[in-house]
């Protein structure tokens, strides 16, 4: 959710491949051995999948009748003529299409739209009372067909962290997470927990924990950022420009300096993690991509020198460009701040303008949503607006897919069905290629070659 922006880095822990002891995946498998009997071990980490129509990430068209060969976890064969070892089983996917699981680059994971109609809820609830809302987040996102995740964001400082331990040890469902720990913020900022008038005495949430990202000036921003490196980020995440959904701040408007943006993107570069700068304004984006981040979040108000910019640095675009839907609609019903309800309406039209350029342009555009401002596992609703605005079908499933794995640096792991990556992979009925809305309704979820959901 955007108001603010959290950064975390880091590629310390490789998520572990596991089974996910969990009743869904138990069911799961119940119903795919009905159909292929003995086809599941859920420890095993390895199968064969038969694919009727495969998109791998990286190919320009589909392929088909394709096998993918998962073995502990990862993908070892993927072709037409895989001979299958003798004892690892089939699933058979010849009447759908597969696809690399999906990455969605910005997302609040651990947070829920409700709790944007009044932000004291944030001290009022305990960090456990807040990860347990949290935590069925996770099973959502994933069971949608997002097996990984950038979490930019969470006002309580660390509670990413503890939901990614939870999913990465098999308590909990979920995808593969990069964290962010809390947003890098100039104090009453985008990322700032202000609450005046909050009493102290009655915040379950220290105040200290939900504004453990606020600094003034490049010493403090970069002492702020080596703080939260040391807390586990995996990618830092900074407010450059005023946020929607905060009290006070104008989304076009500047609040980190270029100074402040240089240091957290130094430290960022230090210790081997991307910077994901939050900046709605065209003045704010450039500012960021010249100090230093790689990826600007939202750029709803970018022009198109800014978009040049980026291309130039390779820097890459975080467009949520439809959450503004779900604001305008849910969050009007919910009792929003009005302030919120129209600073989104004065960015959403233009983002999606910008969207356009954008891709005119050629500039790198990501898979990201803002998950939280709408409800986490509704992500894959963005692909109609981004065919809509300019993108092919092909486009915009690799914006998710591998294009998203590079900006993460994760293209190592994630974001293509080859040969060493991990055996994530979903699969739908019909053709996305023809019809992108068929990516809301995800039949097949395997992650680390495990399946997590099945028809
Ligand atoms: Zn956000």
């Amino acid at each position: 959710m955007e108001i603010s922006t959290l950064a975390r880095s880091g590629l310390k822990t490789i998520p572990l491949l596991v089974a996910l002891a969990t009743s869904s995946v138990a069911g799961a498998a119940a119903e795919v051995a009905a159909v292929a009997p003995a086809v599941l071990s859920p420890a095993s980490g390895s199968l064969a999948v038969r694919c009727g129509r495969l998109i791998d990430g990286l190919s320009p068209t589909a392929l088909l009748d394709q096998t993918v060969l998962i073995e502990g976890g990862k993908i070892v064969a993927v072709g037409s003529s895989v001979t299958v070892p003798p004892g690892v089983r089939t699933l058979d996917l010849s009447a759908q299409t597969c696809l690399p699981g999906m990455l969605d680059l910005h997302t609040h994971i651990t947070d829920i739209p409700q709790n944007t109609a009044d932000f004291t809820v944030y001290p009022r609830l305990s960090p456990e009372e807040h990860l347990a809302i949290g935590r069925p987040n996770g099973k959502a996102t994933l069971e949608a067909g997002f097996t990984t995740v950038r979490d930019v964001g969470t006002y309580i400082a660390g509670l990413d962290r503890e939901m990614r331990d939870e999913i990465d040890s098999g308590k909990i469902p979920g995808p593969r997470m990069q964290v962010s720990i809390t947003y890098l913020t100039v104090p009453g900022g985008g990322g700032d927990m202000l609450l005046p008038g909050f009493p102290k005495a009655k915040a379950k949430t220290p105040l200290a924990r939900l504004r453990r990202g606020v600094a003034r000036g490049p010493d403090e921003f970069r002492a702020k950022a080596e703080l939260l490196v040391a807390d586990g980020a995996t990618v830092l995440k900074c407010i450059a420009s005023g946020a929607v959904l905060a009290l006070g701040g104008i989304p076009g408007a500047p609040e980190m300096t270029p100074e402040e943006l240089r240091a957290v993107a130094e430290v960022a570069h230090k210790h081997g993690l991307k910077l994901a700068a939050h900046a709605h304004g065209a003045r704010s984006v450039k500012e960021a991509i010249l100090a230093g981040a790689d990826t600007i979040e939202h750029a709803s108000l970018i022009d198109e020198e800014g978009i040049l910019l980026a291309k130039e640095h390779g820097v890459a675009l975080s467009m949520d460009v439809y959450n503004g839907d779900y604001i305008d609609t849910e969050g009007r019903k919910q009792g929003w701040p009005a302030e919120f309800l129209q600073k989104n309406i004065d960015t959403t039209e233009a983002q999606r303008q910008a969207f356009t350029r954008a891709v005119q342009l050629g500039a790198t555009i990501v898979f990201a949503t803002d998950a939280a401002v709408y409800p986490n596992g509704l992500n894959a609703r963005q692909f109609r607006i981004m065919v809509q605005r300019g993108m092919t079908p092909m486009q915009a499933i690799q914006s998710a897919t591998s294009v998203a794995a590079k900006a993460m640096a994760w293209d190592d792991r994630v974001g293509a069905l080859v040969p060493g990556r991990f055996g994530d992979l979903v699969a739908v009925k019909g053709d996305p290629l023809a019809d992108i809305t068929v990516l809301e309704h995800v039949d097949t979820v395997l992650k680390g070659g495990e399946v997590v959901k099945a028809l």
